[in-house]
């Protein structure tokens, strides 16, 4: 392993094939591979450049600055949307690095028109319009005097209105009425800023749940992020292997500190956990600072047991610490310090997903691996 006593070991080649996987479900659309938040946790550059090996031609990321480190580093030949700022973001950076930037108020259009006048160039822009989440977006009212002031900037040559983009609040929940309400006021967007004169390259609505669930949302882009690293948005639905997804990232950890310990001790902090008989506990080296969630702690007796050791699904005895979590090995245990304990990896061999995980702290598997630590050493492979 490395220094570090865990890592995640990302399979690039499950990026790659989930990508493919999600151009099959949109055969008519293009994909844009969603890796904001440093590719929820796989890491931003490995996993966008594996994505775009697997078909993607556009990556989004929520902040600029996310997008300006794709370019810094070379990605280059792929178009990568930006959709999330505020009044300072370093906009003519992100034209001169040739960026998509989304348009979201008023303020926004001004301070981008702004910014392309002062680097000389044309500025892409996508309106994201608020059908319904209640998010960053112009409201259906807003749209038609923002798009007209968009379009005198595109007369002036100074911008160009490539896209119209909105985003879904029930779509992991495909049979919801407001899935369709959504849709039909998209729709209605869509003809009114045409007919207004715009000349529009992609209309996007679909995240990951739409790409699998609902073609009549794919329009010509469609904007997948937890499923390219293989999660299922819908898991009630069902799991990853159903959509030909592959989970992209595995969890590991070296015990560091097995030791027998007699009936009636205490386990972590507040003693949640007292063992029931003469036993052997293990120390493994993850805790809350690394994205362990606190609230799987105890889990023991609650759920199949979100670890994996030497082929067994063992719980967590006790509270969930900073660094570190302990594991009641059973009595005799024959595991010594050193040995592999795995968190969450693809569930094919019967180990524990971050899908349990999810579950057993409340929770939805994007936070699982988008709050892995930045000190766990990610792996390629
Ligand atoms: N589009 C936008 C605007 C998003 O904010 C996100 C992520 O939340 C996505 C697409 C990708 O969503 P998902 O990971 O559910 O596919």
């Amino acid at each position: 392993m490395n220094d570090f006593p865990a890592r995640a070991v990302v399979d690039l080649g499950a990026v790659r094939g989930n990508v493919r996987a999600l151009a099959a479900h949109a055969p008519t659309a293009q994909v844009m591979a969603v890796v904001k938040a440093d590719a929820y946790g796989h890491g931003l550059v490995p996993a966008a450049l594996a994505a775009v090996e697997g078909g993607a031609t556009w990556l989004g990321t929520a902040q600029i600055p996310e997008a300006l480190h794709l370019r810094r580093v070379g990605v280059t030949g792929v178009r990568i949307l930006a959709w999330l700022y505020a009044p300072g973001a370093p906009l003519r950076e992100a034209v001169e690095a040739d960026l998509d930037l989304s348009v979201a108020s008023r303020w926004a259009l001004h301070d981008v028109v702004a910014a392309a006048r002062e680097a000389g160039r044309t500025a892409r822009v996508h309106l994201k319009v608020d059908t319904g989440l209640g998010r960053n977006g112009l409201v259906p009212a807003e749209l038609p005097d923002v798009l007209a002031a968009a379009l005198a900037a595109e007369a002036e040559g100074v911008l160009r209105v490539v896209g119209l983009w909105s985003h879904l609040a029930f779509a992991d929940d495909p049979g919801h009425p407001v899935v369709r309400r959504q849709a039909a006021v998209f729709a209605q967007s869509v003809a009114a800023v045409e007919a207004a004169g715009a000349r529009l390259e992609v209309r996007h609505l679909a995240n990951s749940a739409a790409t699998l669930t609902a073609p009549d949302l794919h329009w010509d882009l469609v904007r997948p992020g937890v499923a390219v690293y293989g999660l299922s948005p819908v898991p009630q639905v069902g799991g990853p292997e159903r959509y030909g997804l592959v989970p992209a990232m595995t969890l590991e950890a070296q015990l560091a500190t097995v030791k027998p310990v007699p009936a009636g001790s205490g386990v972590s902090y507040g003693h949640e956990y007292v063992v029931p008989h003469d036993t052997v506990l293990g120390v493994v080296p993850l805790g809350y600072a690394d994205g362990i969630p606190r609230h799987a702690s105890g889990t023991a007796d609650r759920w199949g047991g979100p670890l994996q050791v030497g082929g067994r699904r063992l719980g967590i005895a006790g509270r969930v610490c900073m660094d570190q979590v302990v594991v009641d090995l059973g009595p005799g245990a024959a595991e010594v310090a050193g040995d592999r304990v795995v968190l969450w990896g693809d569930g094919r061999d019967g180990g524990p997903t971050a899908q349990d995980w999810a579950e057993a702290a409340g929770t939805i598997s994007y936070e699982i691996v988008t709050r892995l630590g930045a000190r766990v050493p990610r792996d390629y492979v």
